[in-house]
């Protein structure tokens, strides 16, 4: 029998709250479509800091290893002891350690939201191992560093390997999407050399898809042709900065940042996790948007059944995004976010009971 064996790690802040609604729809689409899931937790975070010392301990990397698939809830990073004393950013260290160089984030306005949501359709496909991110880009040495007291310093890398790989990431998805557009975005005006090299990559590749329309915009210019009218833009290619930023504004044009699932992919690996943070205001309280994780969780199912490890994955998937649409129709089960007064738990509940009735 076919399956899979996913790792689902809590994290902080809304973590728990998020990731039991995500069980809670899983579990679902087990028991509807015979998926044979199997699942493992382990502590990352505050939790494993406060019971082992690190916040993402050795074994726990190897179980991601060897999963099919890795659920990780949201980590307050900024919050964390110093690396020294064992406070490393779980997320970017799985990204290394599993090599998931595509960070997937669609922004999808759900139909019957109304609202202040805009009409929005589109996914930010952004470089997720090098950039400006210094905990990612340990080029000989640290990548932000302060050589005197009153200085301090951040090497941007990047590589042609790495422009490449996202940017064939971004033209194999947009060949599967009906607008087939993919716009690269950059700043190239001022950072010739580095997004320049990231530029000469996109253009490469989009010589080879000539199915494909392609285009180019500065980055602050795209933060405002996304408000201004978001619905032109189908698939954003990006450097790992930009792309953080501007799918946060996507994803919030779309609804709500709560809504805003993604998925870190690599040849290999994958893992899914909500584009936002661990929201430390709104933790325990029952009010978090579980639709970020529990659609992250279907891009997971989808990957899986694109590799053939799992078929009916992307059946699951489906009625997970139907069964998201048809929950967030209803105002009544809408979380505050939404401008509803619905819980965690009876989001993720409504989403389930679509889920099952789809059988
Ligand atoms: P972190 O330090 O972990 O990044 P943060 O303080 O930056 O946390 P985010 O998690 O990025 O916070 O969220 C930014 C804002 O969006 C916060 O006000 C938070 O409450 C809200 N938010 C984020 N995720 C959700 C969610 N799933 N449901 C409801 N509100 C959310
Ligand atoms: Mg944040």
């Amino acid at each position: 029998m076919s399956g899979a064996h996913l790792l689902v790690l809590e994290g902080d802040g809304i973590g728990p709250e998020i990731v039991a609604g995500t069980r809670t729809v899983l579990d679902t689409c087990d028991a509807t479509f015979g998926l044979g899931l199997s699942f493992e937790t382990a502590e990352i975070g505050f939790a494993a800091h406060r019971s082992v010392g690190t916040t993402i301990p050795d074994p726990v990397i190897a179980a991601a290893r060897g999963a099919d698939g890795v659920i990780l809830g949201p980590v307050s990073h900024n919050e964390y002891p110093p690396v020294a004393e064992g406070g490393l950013n779980p997320s970017g260290v799985l990204r290394k350690a599993l090599d998931l160089y595509a960070n997937i984030r669609p922004a999808l306005t759900p139909e019957g939201l109304g609202g202040s949501a805009r009409a929005v359709d589109l996914v930010t496909v952004r470089e997720n191992t090098e950039g400006f991110y210094a905990d990612r880009n340990m080029f000989e040495g640290p990548g932000e560093f302060r050589p005197d007291p009153d200085l301090a310093l951040a090497i941007r890398k990047i590589s042609r390997r790495a422009c490449r790989r996202i940017a064939e990431a971004a033209f194999a998805l947009a060949e599967a999407r009906p607008a087939r557009h993919v716009t690269a975005v950059h700043k190239a005006n001022v950072l010739r050399i580095s997004d320049g090299l990231f530029l000469e990559e996109c253009r490469a590749v989009a010589e080879a898809h000539p199915a494909i329309a392609y285009d180019e915009v500065l980055i602050d210019a795209m933060a405002a042709h996304l408000v201004r009218d978001a619905g032109r833009y189908d698939v954003i290619v990006t450097t790992n900065m930009y792309g953080d930023i501007l799918s946060d504004l996507a994803a919030e044009l779309s609804g709500s940042l709560g809504l805003a699932g993604s998925l870190n992919a690599g040849e290999e690996h994958a893992m899914a996790q909500a584009q936002h943070g661990s929201a430390p205001d709104i933790a325990g309280q029952g009010r978090a948007n579980p639709v970020s994780l529990i659609a992250s969780a279907a891009m997971l199912l989808d990957w899986l059944a694109q590799r053939g490890t799992l078929p009916a994955g992307a059946e699951a998937a489906a009625a997970i995004r139907a069964g998201i649409v048809a929950a967030i129709a209803e105002p009544g089960t809408r979380t505050p976010d939404l401008g509803g007064t619905g819980t965690t738990t009876a989001l993720a509940q409504a989403v389930a009971g679509y889920v099952a009735d789809t059988a």
